[in-house]
């Protein structure tokens, strides 16, 4: 789970939301050497029917992106193009194409400028997947029932009409759910849903509950505590 691929601005206090170009290239030179295959939720969707259990032997990741922001595609498409590696991006879809403060409820509101619908249809083309992260950047858990369902059905209808393909996967802001959102997320046809609890996914991991590993911006060290968390959560 990435947010920024972007040199931190000074402004910023939320240091963690940026992982830098550099250090992003450098971690997935790691992945490859490592051994992982790079995949996203329609081609396992493809490979497996409805099943998510895997035929490859190989460990598969999927890199995903939450919120939108512009400079996944400034930075982080070109380095997954070198590469030729697929990845999973949740825009808040309400949010495309403004400059909006996305983290509400930290004590600086800063705005940020969320990537536009051409970046969005480009990066699909070459590849990329997109996934609904609501229309507005909310818990979800703290809503009434006829707005958890506005905000997974509006945002994922809009989406679809610009990647005029059906969206598979929603991530819900903050990894805020509960068995109402469960609920509500499977009856709006999502496949998959992503969490911000950590860990690696089995095949027994229920679909609309799957775990992610946070990887946080460090300036410090940032390579120690990457390879840390390849050994201790990814590799695991
Ligand atoms: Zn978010």
């Amino acid at each position: 789970m990435y947010h920024h691929i972007a040199e931190p601005p000074r402004a910023v206090k939320v240091r963690g939301l940026y992982v830098t170009p550099k250090q992003f290239e450098w971690q997935i030179q790691c992945l490859k050497e490592a051994g992982f295959e790079f995949t996203n939720f329609r081609k396992l969707t493809n490979q497996n029917g409805e099943q998510f259990s895997t035929s490859s032997s190989k460990r598969q990741i999927i890199l995903t992106f939450d919120d939108g922001y512009l400079d996944n595609y400034e930075n982080a498409f070109p380095i997954l193009r070198h590469y030729g590696i697929t990845a999973v991006i949740y825009p808040v879809v309400g949010a495309i194409g403004k400059k909006k403060v996305i983290w509400k409820e930290n004590d600086e509101q800063y705005p940020v400028d969320l990537m536009t619908k051409n970046a969005i249809q480009e990066m699909h083309q070459a590849g990329v997947e997109f996934g609904s992260h609501l229309y507005d950047h909310m818990h979800l858990e703290q809503q009434t029932q006829a707005s958890i369902q506005n905000q997974l059905c509006r945002s994922k209808e809009i989406l679809e009409n610009i990647l005029g393909e059906d969206v598979l996967s929603v991530a819900y802001p903050f990894g805020s759910y509960s068995s109402t959102v469960l609920q509500a997320t499977a009856e709006a046809g999502y496949q998959y849903g992503l969490t911000t609890v950590s860990g690696i996914n089995t095949a027994q991991q229920p679909h609309l509950e799957l775990k992610r590993t946070a990887i946080k911006g460090n300036r410090l060290h940032h390579r120690w505590t990457f390879m840390k968390q390849l050994q201790h959560e990814l590799l695991a």
